[in-house]
């Protein structure tokens, strides 16, 4: 999932203005920021059809660090205590940490079933409802969460900017729900979807920052 996240971060922000907007941008994100770096590193592992742009179809098999629900809220406890340092400020932490944590809650909707809850036990179970499956149900729910809670929440002289800004990201990712491409067209060095990923949630923040 992408812009749906950022919807979060509006509700947050909302419920806790004192918080500057990119405590949460940067908490609901916070997964999505450590994975690519995570798989640049070897540490985690996803692997990426070249016979296919749906994200459906990357298989990612092993990222307990980045995408679970126990080990990586526990990651971003810690750098919300950092921030809170920084910021002088102890409901960051608390804003950082939840944000973090309705990653994966909204993740395991779109994902197949390869997100783990702990992140540390060869025990662990993985969950995922899988509504990638459904190409365009996918695309459109997605929007529609980040509208309806944009337009709630949102302060009325940001709504519309907000909800363009959503769309065309969203628009720039249509191809991973709907393949209007057969080919992966950032498969084609490991290192490729993970950047792409990284700069798309950088760019977000910092737009919707300014
Ligand atoms: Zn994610």
């Amino acid at each position: 999932m992408f812009i749906g996240h950022f919807a979060v971060a509006f509700l947050l922000h909302y419920f806790f203005p004192m918080v500057p907007l990119w405590i949460p941008l940067l908490g609901v994100s916070f997964p999505d920021l450590l994975w690519p770096v995570f798989i640049i590193l070897g540490v985690e592992i996803a692997h990426f059809d070249s016979n296919s742009p749906l994200q459906k179809n990357i298989d990612f098999t092993y990222y307990p660090y980045s995408h679970s629900l126990v080990l990586t809220s526990i990651f971003a406890f810690i750098v919300g205590i950092i921030l809170s340092f920084i910021l002088k400020d102890i409901t960051v932490v608390l804003i950082f940490t939840i944000a973090s944590t309705t990653h994966w809650f909204l993740d395991i909707i779109v994902h197949n079933k390869d997100l783990p809850i702990l992140g540390f036990s060869k025990y662990d179970k993985k969950v995922g409802f899988g509504l990638w499956n459904y190409g365009w149900k996918a695309f459109v729910i997605e929007y529609l969460f980040y509208a309806l809670i944009t337009v709630i929440f949102v302060r009325p002289a940001l709504v519309l900017d907000l909800l363009l800004l959503g769309a065309l990201f969203h628009i720039a990712n249509i191809n991973t729900f709907i393949a209007f491409t057969k080919k992966n067209p950032f498969a084609f060095s490991k290192y490729s979807y993970p950047i792409i990923t990284l700069l798309g949630f950088s760019l977000f923040i910092i737009i919707a920052t300014l």
